[in-house]
């Protein structure tokens, strides 16, 4: 069985993913997804990379291109227009109007950045090597808090991204991570099973299973994505996520429509 949807996929408009939207489309129909969602990357609030986010000046032609591929697959798949936008401390006010000016189905919140660091990005992997890993680790789960408190995002993407490169940590986390889901409880947002992982470095889907235990047994709701930059890693991997869900203990999960939850399925 495979999940209903997929909520997290890139457009080129970010610089460095490929293929259409249409693409993505025709792939989710191949695969047997009834619902996509386009979540990509939104204008940075705190500087300009054109290789990494549209411009903010994009924007327009971001949402007129998901519309437009809406349409044209009405007949066979259901095409929600989100968009996943950085957590950036100190930049809530500008990130909020940018989220504001179009009325997303869902937003996808993330947190690629400790202070300056992209700490995901391929260019800036070394400076790894002047971090202690556990700090790392607690440094992220703190700003995955404070992004869920924000209430600017509906989804968390990827919530234990600084695994990417395989740097894991010596200490015990799990106590950061039900501090965590207590937050992501209070605060109504949703997480995802996103599937990329397995294509990088870690060789595990975001987050790990251990996680996703503790987001389960406190309620939150659970989504499903590929987070698919080209058009063949749509629906990646989903059979695996599905069984991994149940395993988490997860017995749902949801759709979002106009930044709420739509629907309940029942996994
Ligand atoms: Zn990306
Ligand atoms: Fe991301
Ligand atoms: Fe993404
Ligand atoms: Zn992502």
């Amino acid at each position: 069985m495979i999940p209903f949807n997929d909520y997290h996929m890139h457009t080129p408009l970010c610089g460095h993913a490929s293929g259409e939207p249409a693409e993505y489309a025709r792939q989710a129909v191949a695969k047997g997804l009834r619902e996509i969602g386009f979540s990509d990357h939104a204008p940075f609030v705190h500087m300009v990379d054109p290789g990494v986010t549209m411009s903010t000046d994009q924007l327009p032609e971001y949402y007129e291109m998901i519309e437009a591929v809406r349409d044209r697959y009405r007949k066979e798949l259901i095409v929600k227009i989100a968009i996943e936008a950085d957590f950036i401390p100190g930049y809530e006010d500008k990130t909020r109007a940018i989220l504001e000016d179009y009325p997303y189905d869902y937003v996808i919140g993330s947190v690629h950045f400790i202070k300056d660091w992209g700490f995901d990005d391929p260019s800036q992997r070394e400076k790894w090597n002047d971090h202690d890993v556990n700090a790392v680790y607690r440094d992220y789960y703190e700003l995955l808090r404070q992004s869920a408190r924000t209430g600017m995002f509906n989804i968390i993407a990827h919530s234990d991204l600084v695994k990417k490169f395989g740097h894991r940590p010596t200490a015990d986390m799990s106590a950061e991570v039900d501090r965590t889901a207590q937050v992501f409880k209070e605060a109504g947002v949703a997480v995802e099973i996103n599937t990329s992982g397995w294509r990088k470095t870690c060789q595990e889907q975001y987050p790990a299973l251990n996680c996703l235990e503790i987001y389960a047994a406190h309620g939150i709701p659970l989504t499903f994505g590929s987070d698919a930059h080209r058009p063949e890693d749509v629906g990646a991997d989903f059979e695996r996520a599905v069984q991994l869900a149940r395993d988490a203990g997860f017995q749902e999960y949801v759709l979002f429509k106009d930044r709420q939850i739509e629907r309940v399925i029942r996994l």
